[in-house]
């Protein structure tokens, strides 16, 4: 059995140099939440599946192509004819502030139904992760997402909301039901309200109600001010890594596979939260969503004084 299963929306990523009307070099990669963290949890050496639809067309071929190389199992992913594989644009538009432009509906993952999804959970791994994206992309996905978390294989849910893709009040409709099945929940500090009650009113309130709910772990994710965990006995809080910010995108995603990682290796709140914060900040101090994430061995590189060479 793999340690992990998640599944998503992967895609065809292109990052423009320049803004797009403008035209101009862009670099072709992939992207998505789910396959972020499956690379990352792969990278820390450990087993994960991403399973999923992409179209049967080159891009998706790029999709499987670069798990696969990565070490990511896809042997339940398959390609779909009834739509392409999506692509996502990325323009840096001033900064570090970066636009982000779906070509998405439609796509062949947007077929998804809990069928393409519940034989990867067999046999069961020891987490399942899921993300709130999934039941944006349209009601079979919702299902697989409904479908898998009931599995009885511990799920772990990053809240990811899109306002791209749906409202708050329609995310929550969607990701409300999910709690009973949650054992680690992982938001940032404005999408808890999306999970919790709508009878908590302030962030504390909302903390409690979702362990008084059963959710083992609630992690809360504050950007550059870091990160806090919880649980009925304990709360923690982990400031961020000190890092020079290369591109922001994609460290919410690193940072789970952390999270996850220090967790499948039996280390406590307090260390579960040390290694999430510093995969998110190898996300922040390279370009692209995972192409820096780090090997095991890597993890220290950050404790390295500012200009080393390491020969
Ligand atoms: P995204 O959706 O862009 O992937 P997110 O909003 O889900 O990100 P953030 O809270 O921005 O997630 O970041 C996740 C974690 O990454 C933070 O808790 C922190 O540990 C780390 N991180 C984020 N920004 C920085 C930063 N500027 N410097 C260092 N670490 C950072």
């Amino acid at each position: 059995a793999v340690d992990v299963v998640t599944f998503g929306e992967a895609m065809a990523a292109l990052r423009a140099c320049d803004p797009i009307r403008l035209g101009g070099t862009m670099r072709l990669s992939v992207a998505g939440a789910e396959s972020n963290v499956a690379i990352g949890l792969a990278r820390l050496g450990h087993r994960v599946r991403w399973t999923g639809l992409v179209g049967a067309d080159e891009t998706g071929e790029l999709v499987l192509r670069t798990l696969r190389a990565e070490g990511v199992d896809v042997t339940h992913a398959r390609a779909d004819v009834r739509g392409p594989t999506g692509l996502i644009l990325f323009e840096r538009r001033i900064g570090d502030l970066t636009r982000v432009i779906y070509h998405r509906a439609g796509s062949a993952a947007s077929f998804l139904v809990p069928e393409d999804v519940l034989p990867s959970l067999d046999p069961p791994p020891r987490f399942l992760h899921l993300t709130g994206v999934t039941p944006a992309l349209g009601p079979g996905p919702a299902a697989a997402v409904m479908a898998a978390a009931r599995s009885g294989v511990p799920v772990c849910l990053d809240v990811n909301h899109r306002p791209r893709l749906w409202d708050r009040d329609r995310a929550a409709g969607a990701l409300r039901p999910l709690v009973p099945w949650l054992s680690v929940l992982v938001a940032s500090d404005d999408e808890l309200e999306l999970v919790a009650p709508a009878s908590a009113t302030t962030e504390l309130d909302r903390i409690s109600a979702l362990l008084d709910a059963g959710v083992g772990q609630v992690v809360v994710k504050r950007g550059a001010d870091g990160a806090d965990g919880h649980t009925v006995t304990e709360t923690v809080r982990a400031p961020a890594r000190r890092v020079p910010v290369a591109d922001l995108v994609g460290a919410g995603d690193a940072f789970v596979a952390g999270y996850l990682s220090g967790l499948l290796d039996g280390l406590d709140l307090a260390g579960r939260l040390d290694r999430a914060v510093t995969t998110g900040a190898f996300a922040v101090a390279s370009p692209g969503d995972w192409e820096g994430l780090p090997a095991r061995h890597e993890l220290g590189l950050l404790d390295s004084l500012p200009g080393t060479t390491l020969r």
